[in-house]
């Protein structure tokens, strides 16, 4: 039997090695680091004694990806969240608390409620989101600003954090198309759709251990720790360098290169793939939240944009942080905790023990020109095929898209 290699276990590779070895082929998965996972990972903090993620990961209920491959790999019920699509925000600098509460269904009728929209605005601030939907259903792409106003309490309150949270950019200059894409399939398919959905107790535990139980199950060979150090290109791929051992490919045995742009970039020069990234940093403090404290709470006008309660820890997102990811971590600590004290009406000193993760390079910059330069998962060579959320999956790097490319990856090796 043929065997597709799947090289780098991200959740795209991930998502593609269980499609194909869920669909009877031999699949040997291959990951460079110690451990599976990529950008979406878990691991024991000895700083904390506590296993924390990498970063928050949101998904939403909607995320028709992740709801398959939980599936596939058993773990449909690996995410928490609410029943309802309600989101908590605070003001740190006015002390005003309000909460989103958006209907079920497609016609968005809360936006003519005021106890349901955000304190401020009127019905007819919400046509902003109609606007990026029609860049997403049009051609061309075109920043946000060059769209909607960018001010204004809607915008403040709502637009800038949710557009933040997903395109990892500042939201003015950011893809409108990509915006757009992602309304279209969240907000414009009513609340039932975008209820926010965590994984708990951990990432890994939800997207990444299931998965390779699965695989186990299913007979693949996963080799972790190693990494694939150059292609054989010719008019085919004939074969790769692992850890400095050449592997030959037989006729039939097919590639996926679920890798990061960067690393695909090297692989395959000529590649055209998104070249500048956006950093993230999470804030993790050890302390149990207080009872009744949301999953989340959005935080405006803070140093934290985002609050997330586990039920062992407390911790925070910053996105599109370039600009802080240099500050001296202690400091962003004591900033953070300081909004998270006010937002969870906790003690502002003594600050728990923390840790703060900056991860640099976390997603491509989600702006018009970067979003060009993403490739289509079909190569010039046949038996070789790209995924990753940065391939042309029309969303931004997230979940859902990394889990898709992997899913567009492995139907065409199915199709070949
Ligand atoms: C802090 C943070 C917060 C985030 N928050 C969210 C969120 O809230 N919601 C959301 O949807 N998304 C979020 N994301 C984005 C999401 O994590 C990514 O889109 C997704 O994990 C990317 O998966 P991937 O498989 O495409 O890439 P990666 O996770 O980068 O996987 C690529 C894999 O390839 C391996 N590799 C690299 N080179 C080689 C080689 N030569 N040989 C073998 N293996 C190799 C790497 O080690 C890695 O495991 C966040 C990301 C970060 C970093």
């Amino acid at each position: 039997m043929s065997t597709a290699y799947v090289v780098g276990g991200g959740l795209a590779g991930l998502s593609a090695a269980v499609t194909l070895a869920g669909k009877g082929r031999k699949v040997v998965l291959i990951e460079g680091a110690p451990q599976a996972g990529g950008r979406c990972r878990s691991y024991f903090d000895a700083t904390l004694g506590l296993t924390i993620d990498n970063g928050n990961h949101l998904v939403l209920s909607g995320n028709t990806a992740v709801q398959d491959y939980l599936a596939e790999i058993g773990a449909a019920n690996a995410l928490a969240g609410p029943d309802k699509a309600v989101f908590d925000f605070m003001d740190v600098s006015s002390g005003r608390r309000w909460t989103l509460r958006p209907n079920d269904s497609a016609l968005a009728w809360w936006v003519l409620a005021p106890g349901r929209r955000v304190p401020d605005t009127q019905p007819v601030d919400y046509l902003a989101l109609l606007r990026l939907l029609s860049v997403a259903l049009g051609k061309d792409d075109k920043p946000i600003c060059d769209v909607i106003a960018t001010d204004g309490h809607l915008w403040h309150r709502l637009l800038h954090p949710f557009l933040l949270a997903v395109l990892n950019t500042e939201p003015k200059t950011a893809s409108a198309k990509l915006a757009g894409e992602v309304i279209r399939r969240s907000l414009a398919r009513g609340g039932l759709a975008y209820r926010p959905r965590i994984a708990h107790p951990t990432l890994a535990a939800a997207f990444v251990d299931p998965a390779l139980a699965y695989l186990k199950a299913k007979g693949a060979e996963v080799r972790i720790g190693q990494r694939v150090r150059g292609l054989s290109l010719d008019g085919a791929l004939t074969g790769f360098d692992l850890a400095g051992t050449p592997v030959v490919l037989a006729p039939g045995d097919s590639v996926v290169l679920a890798v990061p742009p960067w690393v695909a970039a090297e692989l395959l020069p000529g590649l055209a793939a998104p070249d500048e990234f956006r950093s993230i940093v999470n804030a993790h403090f050890k302390i149990a939240p207080p009872p009744g404290t949301a999953l989340m709470t959005g935080v405006i006008n803070g140093a934290a944009e985002w609050i997330f309660a586990f039920e062992d820890r407390v911790s925070i997102t910053v996105s599109g942080a370039d600009a802080i990811v240099d500050d001296d971590r202690e400091a962003l600590a004591a900033r953070f905790w300081a909004d998270v004290a006010k937002v969870l009406r906790l003690p502002a000193e003594p600050m728990p023990p923390w840790q703060v993760v900056k991860e640099r390079r976390a997603t491509f910059a989600a702006t018009p020109t970067q979003a060009a330069r993403r490739a289509n998962a079909a190569t010039r060579w046949p038996n070789l095929v790209l995924a990753g959320d940065w391939t042309a999956t029309g969303l931004p790097s997230t979940i859902e898209g990394a889990i898709q490319s992997g899913r567009t990856a492995a139907a065409l090796i199915l199709s070949h």
